[in-house]
């Protein structure tokens, strides 16, 4: 392609919504533009690089046995009915209706729908396993969409579904996903690591989130650092075990102590000048299954997920001001577990181990000293609610565990029998039993993946695109468009480079060289060559690397040999 023509609007400024990285230089390097919130145009660089991804995709889905297949964008209300997911999937799903009053909704995932199509076409174990798949917009009214194609309202996704007769065969497919996503993302140049995840309310099914590190990743994640143990996992589902060293002191007599207007475990430890171990945190939480009380020491936070399953809710938000008062008797602050009733009092084991402790009291302006939990309360019951962080043991091995940032670029997930029991897809196993299949799911973000990438590869002169899903491997520099010398050169070494199947744009704008080099670096060509005055009468061209490095002065007969060896992975322009 020749720059002169293409539709690549560079901008010098940098966006001012655009808050991390990539959204910037998607929008800078020309890579998107805003249709409406969450919802982007890709230009035409954007879509070279979705078509590389979703190829490498494509070829780890199909040598894992997956058949590709594309479903409905519209999906019927009928089915959202029948799944029971029409209620709970709440205001993310898009949802219209036809001329005649029907209910569809944008499809934001495609349980249902493919749920219902093996339904109708698998009635046999010899019909299984059977892995198919899609790569499809996706539609999730999102409470936040930000960061540009990071959390869309419209998306890509890869989302791939299996069917097995039994457990044993889920597992077989799910190793097979596990597996391929592995390869995927590191065929797309990225650091990442799966981690344990959490697998909803409901829960007790194996997933695991592929997370891309970086530090503007709106996930964190935990890992242990010894290599031989491996352990990783989402926080929303990390498990560490508890620290149970109190000091053990001898209890004390209960105290109330005036605080007044010192809510924050912050004021409230500073004024005593003790420690937030010592404080034992009471937060009050609505939820569907009624008003929770949860407990954990003052330095620790709450893993709501957690405290779900333990409540078995579904639904469950901090309680608002009024209600706390209304429970606790007292506003925000000074809740606490002493002669707290009528209310579900859950409590970290954490909790039991501080000795004369310092709560609230559930009056305005009131703390208590010297709680003792055991004498001075009983929880209705005693569960891991903590959000583990980085310093807490390894699970399994004990070791500090740490922290990062990342982004879930994917997931795989056993689904078991759910969709298929209430949806009815059920097959006739060797003995002509009637049983339900058992499914799994794995999603892929194609334009989430494209958005990480960047994330991960740029500096501050724009995108470092890792060879693979560069949306062009190579730019010619012509430096000066009126030399007729230089033009034909630039030609000549343009036409070799396309011929040898290498992905060349020719940069023969009538622009300064300057403007070319900055638009180069930003756009993120992995490999620049740059044909300029000197070279004319030398037969040589220069040749630079976006990675950074020497540049080279290379024969133009040499070239196209050199840039193939590059992009095979040698890197070597200076040598
Ligand atoms: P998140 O927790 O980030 O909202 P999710 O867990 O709801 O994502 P899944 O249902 O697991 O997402 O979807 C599979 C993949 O689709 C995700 O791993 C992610 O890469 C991508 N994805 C999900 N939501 C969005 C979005 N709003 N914009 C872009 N990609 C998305
Ligand atoms: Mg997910």
């Amino acid at each position: 392609m020749r720059v002169s023509e293409m539709l690549l609007p560079t901008l010098r400024e940098t966006p001012a919504e655009a808050e991390i990285i990539s959204h910037q230089l998607m929008v800078r390097a020309g890579y998107i533009r805003k249709a409406a919130a969450g919802v982007y145009t890709l230009l035409p660089l954007a879509w070279r690089v979705v078509k590389k991804i979703e190829a490498i995709v494509r070829e780890e889905m199909d040598r894992e046995g997956g058949q590709e297949i594309m479903m409905p964008i519209i999906q019927p209300a009928e089915l959202w009915q029948e799944s029971g997911r029409w209620n709970v999937y709440g205001p993310e799903l898009f949802r219209l209706k036809d001329r005649h009053g029907r209910d569809f909704c944008l499809g934001p995932t495609h349980e249902e729908i493919i749920t219902d199509l093996v339904r109708g076409e698998v009635s046999s174990y010899k019909q299984l396993p059977l892995l198919l798949y899609q790569v499809q917009n996706k539609y999730r009214d999102e409470r936040r969409p930000r960061f540009g194609l990071m959390r869309g309202r419209e998306f890509i996704m890869k989302d791939l579904y299996s069917f097995d007769r039994d457990e044993e065969g889920l597992e077989v497919s799910y190793r097979k996903m596990y597996n391929a996503y592995s390869r995927i993302f590191r065929r797309c140049g990225l650091k990442f690591r799966p981690v344990e995840a959490d697998s909803g309310a409901i829960g007790g099914n194996d997933t695991h989130e592929f997370m891309v590190l970086a530090d503007s990743g709106e996930a964190l994640v935990v890992y242990c650092p010894k290599e031989s143990c491996g352990y990783a996992a989402n926080v929303e589902r990390a498990d560490s075990p508890p620290d149970l060293t109190g000091p053990g002191e001898e209890a004390r007599p209960v105290q109330a102590l005036e605080t007044p207007g010192l809510r924050t475990v912050e004021e409230v430890t500073s004024f005593l000048k003790i420690s937030p171990r010592k404080l034992i945190k009471t937060l009050i939480y609505s939820t569907d299954k009624g008003m929770v009380a949860a407990l954990v020491r003052g330095d620790r936070d709450v893993n709501e997920i957690k405290l779900m399953k333990v409540v078995g809710a579904i639904n469950m938000e901090l309680a608002a001001p009024e209600e706390v008062s209304r429970v606790t008797g007292a506003l925000p602050g000074f809740a606490g577990p002493v002669g707290l009733s009528g209310i579900k009092v859950v409590a970290d084991p954490e909790v039991g181990a501080i000795s004369n402790a310092v709560s609230g009291s559930n009056k305005k302006d009131v703390h208590l000293v010297n709680v003792n939990p055991g004498r001075d309360f009983r929880p209705d019951s005693v569960a891991d609610i903590r959000t583990v962080r980085a310093g807490d043991p390894c699970p399994r091995c004990g070791a500090a565990l740490a922290g990062a940032r990342g982004i879930e670029v994917g997931q795989v997930f056993k689904l078991g029998a759910k969709y298929s029991t209430v949806l009815g897809a059920t097959f006739l196993d060797e003995k002509g039993r009637s049983r339900p299949i058992v499914m799994g799911c794995y999603g892929i973000g194609v334009t989430r993946t494209m958005a990480a990438a960047i994330e991960q590869n740029h500096d501050e002169n724009g995108i470092i695109w890792p060879v693979s899903i560069a949306p062009f491997q190579v730019v010619v520099v012509l430096v000066s468009v009126k030399d007729s010398g230089q033009a034909g050169l630039a030609e000549k070494v343009y036409r070799m480079l396309t011929g040898a199947g290498i992905e060349t744009v020719i940069d023969d704008r009538n622009e300064r060289p300057g403007v070319k080099f900055k638009d180069a670096d930003l756009v993120g060509y992995p490999v620049r060559v740059t044909v300029g005055s000197k070279g004319v009468a030398s037969g040589e061209v220069e040749l630079r690397l976006r990675t950074g490095g020497d540049t080279a002065m290379v024969p133009v007969h040499e070239l196209v040999s050199r840039v193939s060896r590059i992009l095979a992975g040698e890197q070597v322009a200076g040598e």
